[in-house]
C-alpha cells in the first residue's frame, strides 16, 4: 500500500487506524523507508530506533485487544521523532555531543512518559546543534542537517533535525526544544509549524539543560491542529520540575488577559523592529503581504511600541551563556559521559572538556564564566536582568492594546552551509526575533507564510535576474501573553487558511 505521507496528519492517521485501512506497523515502515531514501542527504536522524516496528506492533495489538485502556490513549500508535537532548529510558541520548556519545538513559523525560501514556511510539532521535547551542546544526558533532528545499543550505537550529524530518516526511511529528528560537527558526526555514510554549507549561525534567530560565520543550508538525494536540498532551505541572505552572497559576495568568476575544483578535506590529536594518527585503515584503491579508480578512492591525526590544539579543547573549556555564559544569568526566584521561584530576577535566566539547560550547562556557565573574557580575549579568524586566514591562503595556504580536520568525531565509560559521555575531543576529519570547517567558509560534524565489547565484536576495531559481519557505511568528497558547492556535489557523486561500 502506498501512503501519502505529504498530507498525513495525526487526525487522518487516527481515522485510518479506526477504519482499519492502516496499521501502525505499516505507517512506521513507510517512515523507515522514507528515512532510508532521504536521510543520507538530510542527516536529520542521529539514530533510528531498532525497536520502532516492535513498538508499532505492540500498539496495533493493544488496539485490537479492545481493552478499555485504549479509550484514553489519544495517540495510540502515532510515531514521534525526538530531539537528541530529551531522554527515553533504555535509549541513547547525546545532545549531538561527543561527550555523551555512549550515554544511555535510565529514565523517561516527563514529556516522553506523557506521550507514552497517550500511546505514542518513538522512531528515533534527531540531530541538533551540540547541547542546543546554535542556529544551524553546524555545531553538531555529527554533521549538519541539510535543508530539504536546498541541500546546500542549513535546516536551521538548534532543532534542525526535528524540523527537517517533518518537512521531508521522515517523521509525522517531532519534539524540539527552544532556548532562544530553536524550535521556531528551523521550523520557519523548513516550512513547518513550531510552537514554543509559555515557560513552565511543559516540564523540563529529562531535557538536557542549556539556559534553565529560558528552556522549553515544544512540538513541530505540518499543521497548527497537530501542534495544539501535542501541546495539550505534554503540558501540565510536574513534581520533577519545580518551575512548572500549576493549574491555579495558569488560570491566574489567563485571567490577566481575559479581555481577549478569540473571534476578534487584534494583531500588533512593531515598526521599530522592522526598521532596525539587517532584515532581508524579501522577508519584510513577505511579512507586509501577510499583514495585508490579515487586514483584508477583517483583522484589526495596530502598531505598538516596544522600546527596549532592541536590547533583547544583547540581554540573551549575556544571560544564556551565564546559565550555560553553570549547567555545563556537570560534564566533568566523572558523573556523566566520556572521559579523556589526563595526568591528574585537573588533567582529566582539561582533556575531557577540551576534546569532547565542541568549539561553540566552549566559547559559551568562557563567555558565561566571564559575565558571572566578580567585578563583571554587576556590569553584565545584573544589568541584563534589569533590562529583561523592562522588556517584559513593554510587552505588558503592548498587550493592553493588542492580543498578539506579529514579527518575521527570522531575518532571512535558510542560509548557505558555512555562510555564518566564521562570524559568530552574524550567526547570533539570526535570533533577533525569537529570543525575546524566551526572555520573558511568553508563548510564540511560527507559521509558514509562503515561499520566496532565490536566484541560486546570489546568497539570499532575489534580484530577479535569470538563472536557476530555488524556492525557500518563510515563516512568521506570533507572540501571545503568558499562557495564551489558545490565542496562537486561533490566529495560526486563521493565518494558514489565508495563506493557502
Ligand atoms: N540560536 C540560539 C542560540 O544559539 C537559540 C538556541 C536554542 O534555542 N537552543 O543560542
Amino acid at each position: 500500500m502506498t501512503i501519502d505521507l505529504k498530507t498525513l496528519t495525526i487526525s487522518k492517521v487516527r481515522e485510518m487506524f479506526a477504519k482499519g485501512t492502516l496499521t501502525s506497523v505499516e505507517l512506521v515502515q513507510a517512515y523507515l523507508d522514507q528515512i532510508n531514501l532521504k536521510d543520507k542527504d538530510i542527516n536529520a536522524f542521529r539514530e533510528v530506533f531498532g525497536d520502532a516496528l516492535e513498538q508499532a506492533k505492540a500498539a496495533d495489538d493493544l488496539r485490537k485487544s479492545n481493552s478499555t485502556e485504549v479509550n484514553s490513549m489519544s495517540l495510540l500508535g502515532i510515531p514521534f521523532a525526538i530531539k537528541d537532548n530529551m531522554v527515553i529510558e533504555g535509549k541513547r541520548a547525546g545532545a549531538s555531543s561527543k561527550i555523551l556519545e555512549n550515554y544511555i538513559s535510565a529514565y523517561d523525560a516527563t514529556v516522553i512518559s506523557k506521550l507514552k501514556k497517550a500511546g505514542a511510539i518513538f522512531i528515533g532521535r534527531l540531530n541538533m546543534d551540540e547541547f542546543a547551542m546554535g542556529g544551524s546544526t553546524e555545531n553538531s558533532a555529527y554533521g549538519v542537517v541539510k535543508n530539504p528545499n536546498d541541500l546546500s543550505r542549513v535546516a536551521g537550529g538548534s532543532s534542525g533535525g526535528s524540523a527537517a524530518s517533518v518537512a521531508v516526511n521522515e517523521a509525522l511529528v517531532s519534539l524540539g526544544s527552544d532556548t532562544g528560537g530553536s524550535i521556531r527558526q528551523p521550523s520557519s526555514y523548513c516550512g513547518v509549524v513550531g510552537l514554543k510554549p509559555t515557560y513552565g507549561r511543559v516540564s523540563r525534567h529529562g531535557l538536557m539543560a542549556m539556559g534553565s530560565s529560558l528552556d522549553v520543550i515544544g512540538p513541530i508538525a505540518k499543521t497548527v491542529e497537530e501542534v495544539e494536540e501535542i501541546f495539550n498532551v505534554i503540558s501540565g505541572q510536574d513534581r520533577y520540575d519545580a518551575t512548572t505552572l500549576s493549574d491555579e497559576n495558569v488560570k491566574n495568568a489567563i485571567e490577566k488577559s481575559s479581555n481577549i476575544n478569540l473571534e476578534k483578535l487584534r494583531v500588533g506590529i512593531v515598526p521599530e523592529l522592522m526598521n532596525m536594518g539587517g532584515i532581508n527585503p524579501d522577508v519584510l515584503k513577505n511579512l507586509n503581504d501577510g499583514v495585508e491579508k490579515l487586514r483584508s480578512a477583517g483583522v484589526e492591525i495596530k502598531e505598538v511600541s516596544l522600546p527596549h526590544i532592541k536590547y533583547s539579543l544583547a540581554v540573551y547573549y549575556v544571560l544564556m551563556p551565564a546559565e550555560v556555564s553553570s549547567n555545563m559544569a556537570r560534564f566533568d568526566s566523572i558523573k556523566y559521559g566520556g572521559k579523556v584521561e589526563g595526568k591528574d584530576l585537573l588533567g582529566d577535566y582539561l582533556n575531557t572538556r577540551g576534546e569532547l566539547l565542541g568549539k561553540e560550547v566552549r566559547r559559551r562556557i568562557i563567555l558565561g564564566t566571564y559575565v558571572l565573574s566578580s567585578g563583571y557580575h554587576d556590569a553584565y549579568y545584573n544589568k541584563a536582568n534589569i533590562v529583561r524586566d523592562l522588556i517584559a514591562e513593554d510587552f505588558k503595556k503592548a498587550y493592553e492594546q493588542v492580543d498578539v504580536i506579529l514579527t518575521p520568525t527570522a531575518p532571512s531565509p535558510a542560509f548557505k552551509i558555512g555562510q555564518n560559521t566564521s562570524d559568530p555575531i552574524q550567526m547570533y543576529l539570526e535570533d533577533i526575533f525569537t529570543v525575546t519570547a524566551n526572555l520573558i517567558g511568553i508563548p510564540a509560534i511560527t507559521i509558514p507564510s509562503g515561499y520566496i524565489e532565490i536566484d541560486e547565484a546570489s546568497d539570499g536576495v532575489s534580484d530577479g535576474s535569470l538563472g536557476e531559481k530555488i524556492k525557500l519557505p518563510l515563516g512568521v511568528q506570533f507572540m501571545a501573553p503568558l499562557c495564551r497558547e489558545d490565542v496562537l492556535f486561533a490566529i495560526g489557523k486563521k493565518f494558514t487558511t489565508m495563506i493557502k486561500g
